[in-house]
């Protein structure tokens, strides 16, 4: 077991963490905002390796990955903590506290991820994974030299900085990361973080490992069309073939707004569509969420809450001959 940090800079009465632009400074038995990373006997460590609070075989599209092996399952795994502190968040009860948590060391997770059918690898999600660094890290170097075909997924915040990111991005087959806002206003009030290094994280991540984006749309906070219009062009900057998901805010942890307006998500999504190819909307019942081809409209992809239908494979519309972003 190595807990001890990846990324520290040692100081004369301190040490650095480096993981996450808090670069919070560490001294013995003093915890970092994420609470999981403290000086202990001198040496910075992570209090959290390998210690897992949930763990569930999911599908693929639950992440949501909508473009990412469709129709599969995934082991999911989290640990607890994050670095963020959003006053919505949806999993507070392992991001904020310290639930009961139990070890499982890397050939067991390895073992356990080859043992269940039509799984397609580990996702790291429910609490921050960046926050499990030196654990996932170490999992999913492992895992690639068990075996290339293991997907490694993570579904993350984006709230981390440069060097930990590239270091482990060889090992990453696809991530979700969150946009939450389009504004330093929304990052610093509502997450206690700023926007400008998970627009990094997007921009890195998005050369080397399949991404797709989601904004939980937050009703009076962010769920202006405007500002899922500049989301939606800051991505088309990137690539208008990244997939943004519009999930559906509802009341939960200390955010007591109501539950986002349907209508809005729904305007929203169609402002967008004029920037990106595939947006899709997140709990709400009963709208399509198929994938359509962005050349021709042919039906690729039909989805509703219970099964996905893939009518074709490969990388081309199979009625056009459009490139079509979906990795199978
Ligand atoms: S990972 Fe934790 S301790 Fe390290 S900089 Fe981020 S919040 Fe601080």
């Amino acid at each position: 077991m190595d807990n001890k940090l990846k990324f520290y800079k040692e100081e004369d009465n301190f040490i650095q963490c480096q993981l996450c632009p808090h670069n919070c400074k560490l001294k013995e038995n003093q915890f970092g905002i994420c609470g999981l990373r403290t000086v202990k006997n001198n040496l910075p460590v992570a209090i959290n390796y390998g210690e897992v609070t949930s763990a569930n075989v999911d599908p693929i599209e639950k992440k949501p990955l909508f473009h990412f092996k469709p129709g599969k399952d995934i082991l999911s795994v989290g640990t607890y903590g994050c670095n963020m502190k959003c006053s919505f968040c949806q999993n507070y009860e392992i991001s904020q506290n310290k639930p009961s948590s139990e070890f499982i060391d890397i050939d067991k997770l390895i073992k356990l991820i080859i043992s269940i059918p039509n799984n397609v690898g580990i996702a790291f999600t429910y609490n921050e994974p960046f926050m499990w660094y030196e654990y996932i890290y170490d999992v999913a170097k492992r895992i690639k030299e068990y075996d290339k075909n293991i997907s490694v997924v993570l579904v993350s915040n984006g709230y981390v900085n440069k060097e930990p990111l590239k270091k482990i991005l060889p090992f990453i087959d696809a991530m979700n990361i969150d946009l939450k806002g389009f504004t330093n206003r929304y990052y610093n009030d509502i997450c206690k973080a700023k926007i400008e290094p998970v627009l990094e994280t997007i921009k890195m991540a998005s050369e080397q490992t399949h991404v797709e984006i989601t904004t939980l749309m937050v009703s009076d906070e962010n769920d202006s069309v405007e500002e899922i219009v500049e989301i939606a062009k800051f991505i088309a900057s990137i690539d208008k073939n990244i997939p943004l998901h519009l999930s559906r805010y509802f009341p939960k942890y200390k955010m007591k707004n109501p539950p986002t307006l349907v209508e809005n998500i729904m305007k929203a999504k169609e402002e967008a569509s004029k920037y990106l190819n595939y947006i899709y909307v997140g709990n709400i019942s009963g709208v399509d969420n198929n994938t359509y081809c962005p050349n021709c409209n042919y039906n690729l992809i039909t989805r509703d809450i219970y099964s996905t239908n893939i009518h074709f494979h490969g990388d081309k519309c199979p009625n056009c001959k459009e490139y079509i972003n979906i990795v199978f």
